[in-house]
């Protein structure tokens, strides 16, 4: 992968976690299209086309294995992103004084009644969470709402 060790790892983990979850097989290190199955996105050419031109991935046809290969990753390479973006509001809110998983300045994330900040789910909090970032806003993992660009 094209991302530093640390970011790599996290990610790997949380991929290998959300596969663990799935009755399908997904090589989402070989293909683009199980990687995008894996995320809960559109993975039909259109889309790929779309998101090629997003994220500006320039390497041959769409739907060829080069540009494949390269969308996919290009994708890693903007959840790594989202991993920091993510960091980054965390560590505001722990400096603010707010809670960790929602934001709110009246209580802390052990009392928080919130789902999870990160990934939405409920059963746990930002501190226990090991999956990708998703956006509150479109449902989609690999950004926040402040980047939200309403994919699809
Ligand atoms: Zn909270
Ligand atoms: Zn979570
Ligand atoms: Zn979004």
């Amino acid at each position: 992968m094209d991302i530093s060790a640390s970011e790599g790892h996290d990610l790997e983990a949380a991929f290998a976690d959300l596969s663990g979850k799935r009755h399908e097989r997904l090589d989402w290190q070989h293909s683009v299209v199980d990687l995008l199955k894996l995320l809960d996105l559109d993975y039909g050419v259109q889309f790929r086309g779309w998101l090629a031109d997003t994220l500006d991935v320039r390497a041959g046809p769409v739907g060829s294995a080069k540009q494949n290969n390269a969308l996919r990753k290009a994708i890693i390479k903007e959840l790594a992103a989202a991993e920091i973006a993510w960091t980054e509001m965390r560590d505001a809110r722990f400096r603010n004084g707010q809670c960790l998983n929602c934001g709110h300045p009246r209580h802390w994330e052990h009392r928080c009644q919130a789902r999870c900040g990160k990934c939405l789910h409920f059963s746990h909090t930002v501190s226990q969470c090991g999956y990708p970032v998703r956006c509150i806003g479109c449902g989609h993992i690999g950004h926040m709402l402040r980047d939200c660009q309403g994919l699809e």
